[in-house]
């Protein structure tokens, strides 16, 4: 048994004896050197120190050591999150060099959990972008069909599941980035309620909407995860107390009664017939597992991209000006003339187009004069798109739709139209803006035979519920199971 295999059953088989950690890390980084060429999910993986956990985890079951819940299983990790002694870059040149002193809150939980940090997986430069075109190393590849992108910016973490490199990935989610790559790979991916997951170390993109979340192909390896990494963190300010309930105890649950809301304004213009399709099969798929239908209205929909471009950029402007050649990362190598030139000049070498473009759409939203008639009014967008749902939730316990409305495009189909990439990320945007809990399972295929995500979004800390329903879908469905053609050297 492999990296492929799922998580729940690779604990089984180390349990058992069955399998190594060594063995098992072995066998993920060949399969990487083996496929990872033609996919580039994979940005850096530490050899060495995976190969030495694994062999400690070994030796620490030998001697009948208690161990950690994810003890021996590879895990990867979105290069947006701080790794001890493994260079992180959010895959920018302006980050390359940088080897951070501190693991995040996140990754010190894996390793407490005896997971092995296998290494750093691909994403749009400073997880801005839903291509995962724009990565250190050129664009990420879509295992299903290697002239489409895998989706993004959590490309990497996707693909690194879809490929059947490691069984647990951690991916970010500011506006659709773990949810939507996992609908384009054809794996699971769970954007927490925000505060729900630590970001202590995590590199900050919009802080009033970023959180990292767990992606993996099954939802039991979701909730396995999840539980991992959940739960209060005194050294992030926005992190909740709320006690973590046990994900994997009401997975099991049935969803008898469950009242699943379908938001009319999730299903209009602009939405490809094919994925309506299929998730109207999976909306009759819940019903016959008992959950009953609601239609349900999220009127302020429609403002939700123009709210969330603002906000977004606006904190990016601001979390994005540490960069500046000082203190690390790439300084330019011309630091001539005044402190002015050195910022300038080191911030022109080291950022993409995108990211350049963000600051300064976040920098004009947030300048005197303009600030009122731009951020000021997409707070108070904010604030409709939070109460639609609010209103939403007295009729239903979860609302459900596409998580994208089209299915994966080719590479280089939307890359100099910004804005046709931005509208893209219509469906994924509003629970950030709400700061919801959602995930995205398998539903199907569109016309082209690409995966096809089913979002479900919850109430606040409604993570248990989300998974249950995930879960009996799932089990109903054999959508998870779909592997994509084995990728060929
Ligand atoms: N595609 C969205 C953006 O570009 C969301 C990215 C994300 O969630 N990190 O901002």
């Amino acid at each position: 048994m492999g990296p492929e295999a799922s998580a729940t059953e690779l604990l089984a088989a180390l349990a058992s004896g069955a399998t190594s950690a060594l063995a098992l890390t072995e066998a993920a980084l060949a399969r990487i050197r083996a496929v990872d060429g033609h996919l580039g999910a994979w940005l850096r993986t530490d050899e060495a120190s995976a190969l030495e956990t694994a062999a400690r985890i070994d030796r620490r079951r030998e001697l009948g050591q208690p161990l950690g819940p994810l003890a021996g299983l590879p895990v990867g990790v979105k290069d947006m999150i701080c790794t001890r002694g493994m260079e992180t870059t959010a895959s920018s040149r302006i980050l390359e060099g940088f080897v951070p002193p501190y693991d995040a809150t996140v990754v010190e939980r894996l390793r407490a959990a005896d997971a092995i940090v296998l290494g750093k997986l691909a994403m749009d430069e400073f997880a801005m972008g839903s291509s995962s075109e724009r990565s250190l190393r050129g664009p990420v590849r879509n295992p299903w069909d290697l002239e489409r992108v895998p989706g993004g910016s959590s490309g990497g973490s996707a693909v690194a599941l879809a490929s059947g490199t490691c069984p647990l990935t951690l991916g970010t989610d500011t506006g659709g980035s773990i949810r939507q790559p996992a609908a384009f790979c054809g794996v699971a991916g769970l954007k927490p309620t925000y505060g729900r997951v630590s970001r202590q170390g995590v590199i900050a993109y919009a802080s009033s909407l970023d959180q990292v979340g767990p992606m993996a192909r099954s939802v039991r390896d979701l909730a396995l995860l999840l539980q991992v990494i959940a739960g209060h963190d005194p050294r992030d300010a926005t992190s909740l107390p709320d006690p973590v309930p046990d994900y994997q105890a009401v997975l099991d649950r049935p969803v008898d009664g469950l009242r699943v809301g379908v938001p009319a304004e999730y299903f209009q213009e602009g939405l490809d017939p094919a994925v309506e399709l299929a998730v109207r099969a999976a909306e009759d798929t819940l019903r016959g597992e008992g959950a009953v239908l609601v239609p349900v209205s999220l009127p302020h929909t429609r403002y939700a991209i123009a709210a969330y471009y603002l906000i977004a950029t606006a904190e990016a402007s601001s979390n994005l000006a540490r960069y500046d050649g000082v203190r690390y990362g790439h300084r330019t190598a011309e630091p001539t003339g005044d402190i002015d030139t050195l910022y300038s000049r080191t911030r022109a070498e080291g950022f993409g187009p995108e990211v350049k473009r963000r600051i300064i759409l976040g920098t004009f939203a947030l300048s005197s004069g303009y600030y009122d008639a731009y951020y000021l009014r997409a707070q108070k967008v904010r604030t409709l798109v939070r109460r639609d749902f609010a209103q939403a939730f007295e009729r239903c316990d979860v609302i459900c739709g596409p998580t994208s409305p089209v299915g994966p495009w080719r590479i280089g189909e939307r890359s100099g139209d910004p804005l046709a990439m931005y509208l893209t990320d219509i469906y994924t945007v509003p629970a950030n803006l709400a700061g919801l809990p959602c995930l995205s399972v398998p539903c199907g295929v569109d016309s082209s035979g690409m995966p096809v995500g089913l979002q479900l979004i919850g109430p606040p800390l409604g993570e248990a519920t989300l998974l249950g329903a995930a879960h009996a879908f799932e089990r109903a469905t054999g959508h998870a199971a779909r592997r994509p053609p084995e990728v060929h050297p």
